[in-house]
């Protein structure tokens, strides 16, 4: 067979040799890109993108090397190292350089360090991509690992793992790693932190060592490891941009050519069993740090990556997470006694490395108490399936018509998401002529693989957990609750005891008695797979310019419906949104309660039937508000009415039974007891928000209404609700007007409102601070074993109404986002979190965001961050011209770019109708007015909105600080506001104001809606001033 691989072309002479695959490359119907694979001197291979539509160029490079190739002695050493090797190189030695760098043209950037694989991906606006390269590629020839930065940077890691310690997700992963074979590669630690990492360096040097020596000896273990794991054979590259492949190629072949070529394996696989025979046949039982009681039963399976072709852990995967009629999930459902189920390989789990597939039950303490009939449903449920081998070829058929559908209409996504998920496949097994269809297709079909896999998932090979935060007796025996029996897991301090299983449940499993058996079964056929006919896209006329807004096709009392057929896209493919609104929703923490059950039931009722149209890539949400409820179904066309016909007679028709009004409300009730608990960043944010609306009901002030909420109340609540409406659709996708039409009167038949009067349509306020504030909200976190605080400093800056003030807040969030992240968290090493965003509240007001997370008391950090904002107003100052132009075109230029799919565009429009403004130009609106803002704009904004002590008497500043109950150091002074929020509220202005309530709805846009009505002919000028 001739090779598919051809020295490239000379295309510029000074270029150095490399390879180019010259066989087609497999790629999606509707894909307009084109394709390169190169294969460089080095051993690199490169796979270049050329999309003439790309507004944003991405470049990710992923080594296939990651945690579980770290030293045994120097746990989280990959992970140090992905920290490192961005910030400072030879030809780029300042640490703060390259983020700097992406962050002013537009872009974002991040790195990730897996087990077996470590990626490295950056955006950047199209023209800037050689400069963003040139730091990429740097970071693989000429990583300098500054001293200075070294022993900082620690602290970084550490701080990343100290935020990860309450969360139950990573403590039931590392419980995983645990307990496997100790030596093996999973068996490590691979966040690492301070002590990890100093640890082995402390235990050779001399007592007494100081920790600057121990911190340097640290440094040379890391390099040392770098040159010995970072190799450009094992190294794929992805680039996606605007320029053609040419281009591409003659950009990045120069600078990839200088990573070293070390002669390593390129894709380095682990082939030992990661579980010895003390791992199987056990039952571990163990605490989460939240209110959450779970059962995961594992199995370690052999390496399948060379069944790429037929997938099999899908296959399993596919049947076992099933959930309609006939599955276990269904069944534990029905009995009370699952939540949610999922199935399929667990974190850690690698094609080249350990695959253990996982059936996790997210269960009712029912669910818990009776955890042994779980198991044996599950294995009941294997046994059902392995009973029916070989399949009957209409499942095969299925699943593969639904793989190969999406991969023949799989539409693009945002340029770094694509470049990201293409290099993580370079070290797997495809040839290069799947490298975009390999992970999709299911190309045959292998009974023999599926047969032997399922022959493994016996109890005698398989493990559970028994996730609780407190064991009780009747699960583990009152022996099971003396403490000598636990041990505690070292990084994340888990507890957990292991059991073998014991001989009666044993024999239980082995037979496969589940409680009802008869019950289970294969799914039935799937009546939501699109038909041929149903997936046919009539092109519109070539060269048509796509229109930029929806038009308003129905304008009513009772409803309003906007329209627009998909012009771009060509899939068969749209998405309908309906708002119902009502006061109803939201009066009261007991109405806002039987709101969200009304919900929760509706999709608890739905869920068999849903699960179908959920594989067939149709989906639906319906989801509670302040305002009523929003219900979005997506997804194929063909069967998209049915889809929405099933869940709003659900919604009309609902008949609330006893025993699942019970289960909701026990996970409504956890959810809720669970929100105190959650990281202190995310907490902090969301009690700024709740600060700056005028009604909020917290979960603290609905939880005691669920005891006097009966199933009754929940059908009293939507009759109430859905008996007077004001209806309001968007209809965007491949769908005529007539299409769109039926959506509406579908809707209409099946809820048959009467209308609301204009002033009983339910609208959105935010607060306004007045000028000169400077408050502070001081909170203690519930959770006593979370050790870090919390501070959230919002600045108001203005109101979402005025383009000019939206300008200037999102220029100067733009040209914040970066330095509070090198001076805040990489010099000072405040915390793991810190970011500066723009902030918007009800679609009113807008401002900035300052948030750090750190185990230094939020007072301290509060001081620290004024510093830096005063700082900044220096630096900001000192912006040289040419700086500032480039970060403000970076900044236009993401402002600008269009939706990628039918679904964004979508999304985008549905934002603007629920905002209630129909200003669907607003990015280009903004892309103007942020042009033409000059420096001296923006320093005068910061001067006299957000500079602390030039603006103390103008500017409007409210903060959070989440207090950890590990901080016992007394805070400066008393904080006003701490304890008395509604009296705060009370005090403050209301945008938007009284007077605009009655009119926003009907009145004030009156002019832009009707200008948007069929035949009104709008021009962007309407459209801009109707503000
Ligand atoms: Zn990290």
């Amino acid at each position: 067979m001739p090779s598919a691989w051809a020295p490239a072309p000379g295309l510029e002479p000074n270029l150095p040799p490399y390879e180019v695959f010259t066989a087609p490359i497999e790629k999606p119907e509707i894909d307009d890109r084109e394709y390169r694979i190169l294969r460089l001197q080095n051993g690199l291979r490169a796979l270049l993108v050329h999309d003439p539509d790309a507004d944003k160029a991405a470049s990710s490079l992923c080594v296939a090397v990651g945690a579980f190739h770290d030293p045994d002695d120097a746990p989280g050493l990959a992970h140090f190292c992905e920290h490192l090797l961005t910030k400072g190189t030879e030809p780029y030695p300042e640490e703060g350089d390259y983020i700097a760098y992406v962050c002013a043209h537009g872009g974002s950037r991040n790195a990730a360090t897996g087990g077996m694989s470590t990626d490295y991906w950056f955006a950047v606006a199209p023209d800037s991509l050689a400069g963003a390269l040139a730091y990429q590629a740097a970071f693989f020839y000429a990583p300098l690992f500054t001293p200075e930065l070294t022993k900082r940077e620690v602290h970084a890691v550490d701080n990343e793992y100290r935020r990860n310690l309450q969360n139950d997700t990573r403590r039931m992963n590392q419980l995983t790693k645990h307990l496997s074979l100790p030596g093996h590669p999973f068996h490590q630690f691979g966040t690492g932190s301070y002590e990890s990492l100093t640890e082995s360096p402390r235990r050779t040097l001399p007592e007494g060592t100081d920790e600057e020596r121990i911190l340097l000896e640290t440094r040379s273990r890391l390099v040392a490891w770098w040159e010995a794991q970072y190799c450009s054979r094992r190294m794929t590259l992805v680039i996606v941009g605007k320029d053609s492949l040419d281009a591409l190629a003659a950009c990045a072949v120069p600078l990839f050519s200088k990573i070293p070529d070390r002669g390593l394996d390129p894709a380095p696989a682990i082939t030992a069993p990661v579980w010895g025979p003390e791992h199987k046949g056990t039952l571990v039982f163990a605490q989460t740090a939240k209110d959450v009681h779970k059962l995961a039963l594992q199995f370690a399976l052999p390496n399948l990556a060379s069944y790429w072709e037929s997938r099999p852990v899908s296959v399993l995967a596919h049947f076992l997470g099933h959930e309609g009629p006939g599955s276990a999930c269904a069944y534990l459902k029905q009995r009370g006694w699952l939540l949610e189920l999922t199935a399929g390989l667990s974190t850690g789990s690698h094609a080249r490395g350990p695959q253990i597939f996982e059936i996790g039950c997210l269960l009712t303490v029912d669910g818990y108490l009776n955890y042994e009939s779980v198991l044996a449903t599950l294995f009941q449920h294997i046994a059902v399936l392995r009973a029916a081998q070989p399949l009957p070829d209409w499942h095969h058929a299925e699943l593969q018509t639904m793989a190969a559908t999406r991969f023949r209409f799989a539409q693009k996504a945002a340029p770094h998401r694509y470049a990201q998920a293409l290099s993580r496949t370079g070290s797997q097994p495809y040839p290069p002529e799947h490298v975009l269809s390999g992970p999709h297709l299911f190309r045959t079909r292998d009974d023999a693989v599926l047969r032997r896999v399922l022959d493994g998932l016996a109890p005698r090979e398989g493990r559970a957990f028994v996730w609780a935060p407190t064991h009780r007796a009747e699960v583990v025996g009152d022996d099971g609750l003396r403490t000598d029996g636990w041990a505690t897991e070292r990084w994340y301090g888990t507890r957990f005891a292991v059991r073998p299983l014991g001989a009666a449940l044993r024999a239980r499993l082995e037979a496969a008695i589940a409680p009802d058996a008869r019950y289970l079964a294969l799914p039935r056929p799937n009546p939501f797979i699109p038909s041929e006919e149903g997936l046919r896209v009539d092109k519109g006329p070539e060269g048509a310019e796509p229109a930029k807004y929806p038009t308003l096709i129905v304008r009513t009392a009772a409803a309003r419906l906007w329209h627009k057929q998909d012009d771009r896209f060509w899939v068969p493919k749209a998405d309908v949104y309906v708002v119902v609104k009502s006061r109803l929703a939201y009066a009261s923490p007991r109405h806002a309660m039987l709101s969200r059950l009304l919900v929760d039931l509706v999709d608890d009722a739905l869920a068999e039937v849903t699960y179908d149209a959920s594989l067939a890539d149709l989906a639906y949400a319906l989801s509670n508000h302040t305002d009523g409820l929003v219900l979005h179904v997506s997804g194929y066309r063909d069967k998209l009415a049915v889809l929405l016909r099933t869940v709003l007679e659900k919604l009309r028709t609902l008949a609330v039974a006893p025993d699942r009004l019970r289960v909701a409300k026990e996970k409504i009730r956890r959810e809720y007891e669970n929100f105190y608990l959650q990281q202190p960043s995310n907490l902090s944010e969301q009690f700024a928000r709740w600060a700056y609306e005028p009604v909020v009901w917290t979960p603290a002030e609905k939880v005691p209404e669920l005891e006097f909420i009966g199933e009754k109340d929940v059908d009293g609540h939507r009759d109430a609700l859905l008996s007077k409406v004001a209806l309001e659709m968007l209809v965007n996708g491949d769908a005529t007007r007539e299409g769109a039409l039926e959506y509406l009167s579908l809707a209409e038949d099946i809820l048959r409102p009467r209308p609301l009067l204009p002033s009983e349509i339910p609208t959105r306020h935010a607060l306004v601070l007045p000028e000169g504030s400077n408050f502070v909200f001081r909170k203690r976190h519930a959770n006593k074993n979370e050790t870090n605080n919390a501070l959230s400093y919002y600045i108001q800056v203005g109101l979402e109404a005025d383009a000019r003030s939206r300008a200037i807040a999102s220029l100067l969030c733009h040209l914040m986002h970066e330095p509070p992240f090198s001076t805040l968290r990489t010099k000072e090493q405040l915390g793991y979190v810190v970011a500066a965003n723009r902030w918007s509240v009800a679609g009113a007001t807008h401002g900035l965001l300052v948030k750090v997370q750190s185990p230094r008391p939020p007072w301290a950090v509060e001081a620290r961050v004024d510093a830096f904002l005063a700082g900044f107003g220096d630096t900001l100052g000192a912006m040289a011209a040419p700086a500032f132009a480039a970060a403000r075109a970076g900044l236009v230029a993401a402002r600008r770019e269009r939706a990628k799919n039918v679904a964004e565009e979508g999304a985008r429009f549905w934002a603007r109708v629920r905002a209630g403004d129909c200003d669907f130009v607003r990015a280009d609106t903004d892309a103007d007015a942020i042009g033409a803002l000059t420096l001296a704009d923006a320093c005068a904004a910061y001067d006299a909105l957000v500079h602390p002590a030039r603006a103390a008497a103008t500017r409007r500043k409210l903060s959070v600080q989440l207090v950890s109950q590990h901080t016992t150091e007394a805070p400066p002074a008393p904080a006003p506001g701490a304890e008395a929020e509604a009296a705060f509220k009370a005090g403050l202005g209301r945008t938007p104001a009284a007077r605009v309530v009655v009119s926003r709805a009907f009145g004030e846009h009156e002019g832009a809606e009707r200008a948007l009505l069929e035949g009104g002919g709008p021009g962007s000028g309407v459209l801009g001033r109707f503000l």
